[in-house]
């Protein structure tokens, strides 16, 4: 019997120098797929035109060659990619899920002030920005038409509800996913999405025509990605992106969340340690090696 292939990648965003949660990140993504006898593929995910910089991605290769990691070539580079992702956001569009929203960033704290609820009680989404009031989500097509001829900008925004509800109907029953990951958030096994806590998630904007949700779903099929690793942090956004693989067709990976670095004693390091830059590391004379001690990995299999 043939077994598909496995496949687990490490993703970095290059708007910053690799640092010492990275190296975490991805030894902790090498080791499983040592383990496993997976492929691992790097995918550098540049869709931030504003923030990302040549450096950076040149950065992102030094850095992981001097950590002792090499890649099938050639690398996946985001920016290449923006045609698949807005066809992924033409389909939703086409199943109606998703909408333009033109609201300002004012525009919702004021009606979340005028709501008699405020801000300061306000549910936030796991990112930290509050829920989307629904404004110029009902507004009629003449109007919606009429902003789009002003020019004004707006963001696509997904119908959470709405989706949610076809998804189900198309899985024939609630959406779940495989978290494998235990230390991340202490649920491990078949658990199921919980989407409400985005609510209207923006899904791409007028300028871009992508997020980092799309972008992620897309890619991680169009690689035949079977397994996700990745911090912790990016958690509950695998309720979006479940969602978000239904609604596309597109195949379900495992996922393995870690949770933050230690030290070899069990200790977390310190934030300005974790955000120390590898190469200063590197400049510093510390060896790959030292940097595997640094991050709790130096029993991880290569
Ligand atoms: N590019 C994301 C980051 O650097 C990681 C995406 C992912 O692993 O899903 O935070």
């Amino acid at each position: 019997m043939t077994h598909p292939v496995k496949r687990l990648r490490f993703a970095p965003s290059p708007n910053g120098w690799l640092h010492l949660g990275h190296a975490y990140s991805v030894l902790f993504g090498a080791d499983i797929a040592a383990r496993e006898g997976a492929e691992y593929l790097l995918r550098i995910e540049d869709i931030d035109l504003g923030r990302t910089r040549a450096e950076y991605i040149e950065g992102i290769f030094e850095d992981l060659a001097w950590l002792g990691l090499s890649w099938p070539k050639p690398v996946l580079q985001q920016s290449t990619r923006f045609d698949a992702y807005a066809a992924a956001l033409k389909t939703l569009r086409d199943m109606e899920l998703v909408y333009p929203c033109f609201a300002t960033r004012k525009e919702i704290t004021d009606t979340i002030q005028q709501s008699g609820i405020g801000l300061k009680h306000w549910p936030t989404d796991p990112d930290g920005a509050y829920l989307y009031p629904g404004l110029y989500k009902d507004i009629s097509l003449q109007e919606r038409n009429r902003l789009m001829w002003e020019g004004r900008s707006y963001a696509w925004r997904l119908d959470m509800e709405k989706a949610r509800q076809l998804a189900e109907d198309m899985a024939g029953g609630p959406i779940t996913f495989l978290e494998e990951g235990a230390s991340a958030t202490g649920l491990t096994g078949r658990l199921l999405i919980k989407p409400e806590y985005f609510g209207d998630v923006i899904l791409a904007r007028k300028d871009v025509p992508t997020s980092y949700h799309i972008a992620v779903v897309v890619d991680d099929a169009h690689q035949g990605i079977t397994m996700v690793t990745r911090g912790q942090d990016l958690f509950p956004a695998t309720y979006i992106h479940r969602l978000l693989q239904v609604l596309l067709g597109l195949p379900e990976p495992r996922y393995h969340h870690h949770g933050l670095i230690r030290d070899e004693t069990g200790r977390r390091l310190s934030k300005s340690a974790r955000d120390q830059a590898l190469r200063e590391y590197r400049t510093q004379g510390m060896t790959p090696e030292d940097i595997r001690r640094l991050v709790g990995l130096e029993h991880a299999i290569r």
